[in-house]
């Protein structure tokens, strides 16, 4: 039986396999969003507590790597399996913890985090090296011999993680981590510490042996610092900012770390004349503004072509207009609170900002007044609670386009023809996803090739296969995530040649 949330035996660090007090002897204060109180507190680690966990990693990662692939699965399946026993309790976690839609956490967040562990679970099982077979020949590369290359894991590797999907972003980077075979130090993002809590007793529970999962809270620089710059870290996989994924990506280059960073996006979706409209504004709205908009793979521009413009618009506003808002713990809320008040603060400073550029405000642009709260939430100004927002009539190079929000705000911008929907959706430094409207299938390609994104959706959005490779281009990050890809980068290729 899991803990109550805030419950003090587990707001700790999971380090050896258990619950231990910071050495650092110092905490941060966990609030919840949605009515601005702190509900509990996590470890402020520091230098000393991410040297006991790498110390527990490296004692696990040994033994660790050289238990059977088929235990392993076993163990990581039982992972999955505690995940969805406690899936009320911890869809109720992320909800406090993050201010999103219980039902959101229930449907996607944390089946999601099974799910994680089950693909990676399976894919070992399955997997299956390179061999190159030479055939003889002269020169300076003849040779009659075999090369087979093994994979072996990298052996102790850091964990980082954000705040807006907290177990859903974490257990897909465990998840790789361990089925090849490596230890892990997590660092769960400070704002939203709590599944990531509740996780340690589940991997208890599974069997999995000490030291092999090790969850350190605190500050970013502090601890997640600690954790990239540690020499016994032989890699660091990132899921973040920009910013700090460049900071860590300058880190990890000096001391020839391998480094995986999965940064911010601005992500385009164009929507031709000759799209399917109902299905087009069904799914803009979603994308847009699901989980307050603050997932990375949210469209937050729309480029939609002139002869369909006015009536998409007026569609897509009037469905975002019926988008349910409330506190985020009633099971009919499909909106509701950012992740802090001071996340809310810097997406109302955008739309002044757009304001300030006489944008038109289609839909919202305010900040959810308490009327439309249960009465223990904190709504209005100054709160966590901000309005779907639709903007239009913005300069494409203006901040409100080129800059990451990561909130409930989508702006719309009005294009011509194919090559102008091209170039205004390559017009950012990001270049995580997009997503491309048409039922013209050659357009649907070309557009597809021309986009800089390293995800691409034709006709639909968040589609996700996780044999797929997942992760973006030029400062949405370096490397990829996702089935095989994940394989790759936690692990280290050796060749061996064999003169036959
Ligand atoms: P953030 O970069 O502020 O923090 C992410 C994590 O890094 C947190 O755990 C934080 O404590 C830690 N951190 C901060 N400074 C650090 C440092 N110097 N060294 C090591 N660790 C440090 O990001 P956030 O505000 O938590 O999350 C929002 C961002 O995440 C957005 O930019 C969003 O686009 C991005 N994101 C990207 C993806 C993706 O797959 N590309 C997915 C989700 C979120």
């Amino acid at each position: 039986m899991l803990h109550h949330l805030g419950d003090e035996s587990i707001t700790r660090n999971f380090i050896n396999g258990e619950f231990i007090e910071p050495r650092s002897a110092s905490w941060l204060d966990v609030i919840e969003p949605a009515t601005v109180t702190r509900y509990t507190r996590c470890p402020a680690s520091n230098t000393s507590d991410v040297d006991l966990a790498v110390e527990a990693a490296a004692n696990a990662a040994h033994a660790w790597a050289r238990t059977p692939a088929r235990e392993r699965s076993a163990i990581m399946l039982r992972i999955a399996d505690g995940i969805e026993r406690h899936l009320d309790r911890l869809a109720l976690a992320e909800s406090i913890d993050t201010g999103k839609p219980i039902a959101l956490a229930r449907s996607v967040d944390i089946p999601r985090a099974a799910a994680n562990f089950r693909f990676f679970a399976t894919a070992i099982l399955h997997a299956r090296g390179d061999l190159h077979e030479m055939d003889g020949g002269t020169g300076p590369t003849g040779g009659n011999a075999v090369n087979y290359t093994l994979r072996r894991p990298l052996g102790v590797v850091g964990l980082i993680s954000p705040w807006n999907l907290p177990l859903y972003l974490l257990t897909w980077k465990i998840a790789p981590a361990i089925a090849a075979g490596n230890a892990c130090i997590c660092k769960p993002s400070e704002v939203t510490p709590m599944t990531a809590m509740l996780l340690g007793e589940i991997l208890s529970d599974a069997g999995l042996p000490r030291g092999v999962v090790n969850i350190v809270h605190g500050r970013g620089e502090e601890t997640g610092g600690a954790i990239v710059t540690h020499p016994g870290v032989r890699g660091v996989s990132f899921t973040g900012s920009t910013r700090v994924g460049t900071w860590i990506g300058e880190r990890c280059g000096a001391a020839l770390k391998k480094c995986s960073l999965e940064l911010g996006g601005k992500n385009p979706f164009v929507v031709f004349d000759d799209a399917e409209l109902d299905v087009a504004v069904k799914t803009c709205v979603r994308a847009s503004f699901a989980n307050q908009g603050q997932i990375c793979l949210c469209g937050s521009r729309l480029l939609v072509q002139r002869g369909i413009y006015e009536a998409f618009v007026t569609r897509f506003t009037e469905r975002a207009r019926a988008i349910k808002l409330g506190d985020p713990l009633d099971e009919q809320t499909q909106h509701g609170a950012l992740v802090s008040t001071q996340h809310a603060a810097k997406v109302a400073s955008y739309v002044a900002k757009a304001r300030a550029l006489r944008a038109e405000v289609l839909l919202g642009g305010s900040y959810i007044d308490a009327d439309h709260l249960s009465a223990r939430c904190a709504g209005g100004e100054g709160s966590a609670f901000f309005e779907p927002t639709i903007l239009a009539g913005l300069p494409n190079d203006c901040d409100v386009i080129q800059d990451e929000i990561f909130g409930p705000v989508v702006t719309i911008q009005r294009f011509e023809d194919e090559a102008g929907a091209v170039r205004l959706a390559n017009s950012t430094r990001y270049g995580l996803a997009s997503s491309v409207w048409t039922t013209d299938l050659s357009r649907a390609h070309r557009v597809a090739d021309a986009v800089d994104s390293g995800i691409v959706w034709i006709n639909c959005w968040m589609v996700r296969d996780l044999r797929t490779p997942f992760g973006g281009t030029k400062s949405s990050g370096v490397g990829r995530e996702g089935g095989d890809e994940a394989f790759r980068f936690f692990t280290e290729p050796k060749n061996v040649c064999v003169q036959l």
